[in-house]
């Protein structure tokens, strides 16, 4: 288990407070319009007793049995009645559930337990989404009904903040105290936001809103090169000989390799943010503007003709291997995130890297790494660009226009 994991996640969603408003003990308004609700959660380290270990075990396990009973009757609902339940549905029934017993699911936090039906509607959500998504290829895998959650898997409960759950921060920056109902009051330290913006990139793979990087492979790089001789000992090679026949094979080959370890490359990527985040908030996709190719050298000779140009080229199969790549990479990172309950946010792409994150002014990029705000001087941008995509899916609490 990695060091900065702990083994009871306390995330509490709260919609009115941002993170340094709770870090420094005050309220203050988040003055921007959103069109995505505002729904924040956070990830702390706690420090519980010994006790409230015990508590939380039990805590996690009822909750563990509640989704899965309710996940029960849903399964027996279709199999039986061909009729589907809706969270609102099972929401009624938790009164009734409370009620018979008391001194088990009765203990705990009513609107915790809706947000464990909430978070089996939104893993049936995705469910159908499949389920309508295969209908069109007719073909293919067929998707995997929602399973029963083993409690060694079972490790989130969601509260709400001033519902079952209580924030008091402490005169410390670090430390804050938190309450949650069946469990008590725990000291705890925040250590890493539980959402992140993701911003793609050329000169690097990935770029968070916390300032981690995720470097371009170097495979990647490697392998363009040796495709890009192969395909110019191709294009020289005689047609129809064997020669050619065998570069072209080569060629093929080194094209599968990519694939297949970009492919590794992005389960192994999508597997740890999936782990360590929340909920997750990208670009909208959009192929054209990602990679940016070297400008055309327009031909003085002939009008509207361009010079060749050996970037351009090389630039085209970079873009190329990369844009492929950034599909696959969304497209796994949602179906992980679907399967384990997490939020992917897609945002318009619009302005990211050129706005500053703080004050939403125009900044100037006088290369590619670099952003200048006028206000607040030279930035990295793509973390510029993240914390941005961060803000723009209600996830932080920036200056930046969600509608820009
Ligand atoms: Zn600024």
């Amino acid at each position: 288990m990695p060091a900065w994991k702990c083994q009871y996640r306390a995330v509490r969603s709260a919609g009115k407070w941002s993170r340094q408003a709770v870090a420094s003990g005050a309220v203050t308004p988040i003055n921007y319009t959103n069109p995505v609700p505002m729904r924040r959660a956070y990830k702390f380290r706690a420090y519980p007793t010994r006790p409230q270990e015990g508590r939380a075990v039990r805590l996690l396990a009822d909750h563990c049995d509640l989704y899965n009973a309710a996940l029960m009757e849903r399964r027996e609902a279709w199999q039986m009645r061909n009729k589907t339940i809706s969270y609102q549905a099972q929401s009624a029934q938790l009164k009734d559930i409370r009620g018979a017993d008391p001194d088990g699911q009765g203990r705990h936090s009513f609107t915790a337990q809706q947000q464990t039906l909430r978070r089996l509607a939104t893993v049936f959500a995705a469910f159908f989404d499949r389920v309508k998504a295969a209908e069109g290829v007719g073909e293919g895998k067929k998707p995997g009904y929602p399973r029963f959650k083993p409690y060694q898997r079972f490790s989130q409960v969601r509260f709400v903040n001033g519902d079952g759950a209580r924030w008091q921060p402490s005169g410390s920056h670090q430390w804050a105290y938190a309450t949650f109902q069946a469990f008590g009051t725990v000291k705890v330290r925040q250590y890493r936001a539980v959402a992140v913006g993701v911003d793609v990139g050329v000169a690097r793979f990935l770029t968070m809103s916390d300032g981690q990087v995720v470097a371009n492979p170097r495979f990647l790089a490697a392998s363009a090169e040796v495709i890009a001789d192969l395909q110019r000992r191709k294009a020289r090679a005689r047609p129809g000989s064997g020669n050619r026949k065998r570069l072209r094979r080569a060629l093929a080959r080194e094209w599968r390799k990519v694939r297949d370890r970009r492919r590794d490359f992005h389960h192994k990527t999508t597997r740890t943010l999936v782990d360590s985040c929340d909920a997750i908030a990208l670009e909208q996709l959009n192929t054209t503007g990602m990679t940016r190719s070297p400008a055309p050298a327009p031909d003085p000779g002939r009008p509207g003709g361009f010079l060749p140009n050996q970037a351009a080229a090389k630039a085209g199969l970079n873009k190329s291997i990369l844009d492929a790549g950034w599909y696959q990479f969304r497209t796994i990172l949602v179906g992980k995130a679907e399967s384990a309950g997490r939020r992917v946010v897609l945002v318009n792409p619009a302005g990211t890297s050129i706005t500053c994150y703080q004050c939403g002014q125009r900044c100037v990029r006088p290369r590619q790494d670099t952003v200048i705000c006028p206000e607040h001087g030279a930035m990295d941008a793509d973390v510029n660009g993240a914390r941005n995509i961060f803000t723009r899916a209600g996830l932080g609490s920036g200056q930046a226009d969600a509608t820009a």
